[in-house]
This record gives structure tokens, C-alpha cells and sequence, in this order.
């Protein structure tokens, strides 16, 4: 489904991905662990476009994201073909983003009716029983300002799942919640895994319980590189590196 062939990305004289390849299946749930600033949060926004690789080729389906010039430049393709590989694509962030002058209701359904064409009542129908997946069913005419931040995100995610993408990007989506909001989050985020077998998710997080659960994989990016991957298992019980033993001890 996804594709990073040699994939680095420089920031002036930050080298922050220095050759990352890693192939991700339908379906498949994906945590990205390592340190602050390792550029897990770089790696996935480049799968969403709003980053541009310094080089290497992102494939989704078999197609670029990015075309190469005969100067080698990297430049984005045309506006067409981005459009159709980003509705391939949803992502949730740290900070909630919901429309602040529209409901729960109509900030789930505004994008598939106006990006995907769904009819307006279809979409209705469709966000409500996806808003009662995160228990948000009773707040469908809230506005984001009368929702609390655990509240936000789950309608956040809703919203992203109705979309209906291939593959789901949750870059550390509990981080700015209060921690009583955590696990009410996380929950959520579960069952929606369990239940969603089609759609990939690559989770950004340093909740290692919730990634050990949901994860079918976790890769630990190090210093650039994909240091370490595997099940959750291994990576979490039994980890190779001295590195990422360092990086697990500081969780106990
Ligand atoms: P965290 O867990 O703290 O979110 P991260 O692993 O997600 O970290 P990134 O956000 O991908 O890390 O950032 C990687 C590095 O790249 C950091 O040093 C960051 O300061 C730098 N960086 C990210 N975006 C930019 C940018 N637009 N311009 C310059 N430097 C950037």
C-alpha cells in the first residue's frame, strides 16, 4: 500500500531522515516509537504531502507522490494527481482542528459531502453512526468550544475515519490531553482498530501499552534510520539495541 524507498529529508543543515525504506500493507497498524525529535512526525506528514522529501520516492499504490526533474529536483506532481493520492490519505493531529463555527454534526459530514459527493442525508446518517462508535452521539450539536479535549479529538477521529481512507495517519493524537482524557481516547482509538481491518494506521505515540495492544508492527526510528522493527512483542520485551533499550528504560 505504502512504499518509502530511500527516503531522507534535510532542514537547512538538519539531516533529521537519513535513508528510510519501509513498506506498510492494507490494514496494517503501524506505531512509529523513538525520541523526541527523531522525525516520526516528519515522516508521516510527508505521507500526507505537507512535507517534501530532500530525496527518495513515497509510493502509495504503486505511484509516486513526488515527480523527479531532469535536474533531479524533487517537485510535487501535478495538482490532479495530489489531489487523488491525498484522498487516499486522512490524518489526525496533536491539536484537534475542528471547524469552531460548525457542529459535531456538520464537522463530520461537511468533507464527504463536498470532497466525496456523498448526499447530504447519506453523510448525515453515516457520521451519526460513526459518532456513536466514539461515544459522542449525544453531543451531535455541540460546537467544539462546549466539548472537552478528549470529546474534540474523538470527533476528530470520527471525522477522519468517515473519509473513509486507506490508510490513517494519528500523529500522538492523546499528547495534548489532560491524562484523565487518555484513556477514554485510546479506548476509542481500539475499537475503531479491531473493527476498521481495511484501512492502515500508523500511529505516532509514546503510549507503549496502547501501541503493544494494537500494534501489528512497531518500528523505532533512531538518528535517522529505522533502528528496529517487529511485533510488539519483541520490540517491546526484548529489544536488541542499546538504544532502544535506553529508550524503553525511560518508560518503566
Ligand atoms: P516529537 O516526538 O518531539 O514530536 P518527532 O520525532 O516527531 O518529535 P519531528 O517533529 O519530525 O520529530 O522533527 C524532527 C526534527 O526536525 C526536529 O529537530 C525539528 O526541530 C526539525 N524540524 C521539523 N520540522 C521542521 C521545519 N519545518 N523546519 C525546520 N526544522 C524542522
Amino acid at each position: 500500500l505504502v512504499k518509502y524507498i530511500n527516503v531522507k529529508k534535510n532542514f537547512g543543515k538538519l539531516q533529521v531522515l537519513k535513508g528510510i525504506d519501509l513498506e506498510v500493507g492494507y490494514g496494517e497498524k503501524l506505531t512509529i516509537i523513538g525520541s523526541s525529535g527523531s522525525g516520526k512526525t516528519t515522516l508521516i506528514r510527508m505521507l500526507m504531502t505537507l512535507e517534501k522529501p530532500s530525496s527518495g520516492t513515497i509510493e502509495i499504490e504503486g505511484e509516486s507522490l513526488w515527480t523527479m526533474t531532469k535536474n533531479g529536483k524533487i517537485v510535487p506532481a501535478d495538482e490532479a494527481h495530489l489531489r487523488k493520492m491525498r484522498s487516499k490519505v486522512g490524518m489526525v493531529f496533536q491539536q484537534y482542528n475542528l471547524f469552531p463555527h460548525m457542529t459535531v454534526l456538520d464537522n463530520c459530514t461537511i468533507a464527504p459531502i463536498k470532497v466525496k459527493g456523498v448526499d447530504p442525508e447519506e453523510a448525515k446518517e453515516q457520521a451519526i453512526q460513526m459518532l456513536k462508535r466514539v461515544k459522542m452521539a449525544d453531543k451531535i450539536n455541540y460546537y467544539p468550544n462546549q466539548l472537552s479535549g478528549g470529546q474534540k479529538q474523538r470527533v476528530a477521529i470520527a471525522r477522519a475515519v468517515l473519509m473513509r481512507p486507506k490508510i490513517l495517519l494519528l500523529d500522538e493524537v492523546t499528547s495534548a490531553l489532560d491524562p484523565e482524557m487518555v484513556g477514554e481516547v485510546l479506548n476509542v482509538l481500539n475499537e475503531i482498530a479491531q473493527e476498521e481491518k481495511d484501512m492502515a494506521m500508523i500511529f505516532v505515540t509514546h503510549e507503549l501499552d496502547f501501541a503493544r495492544e494494537i500494534s501489528d508492527r512497531i518500528i523505532f526510528i533512531n538518528e535517522g534510520y529505522i533502528l528496529e522493527q517487529g511485533k510488539p512483542e519483541s520490540i517491546l520485551n526484548d529489544p536488541k539495541s542499546e538504544r532502544l533499550q535506553a529508550f524503553l528504560s525511560r518508560f518503566k
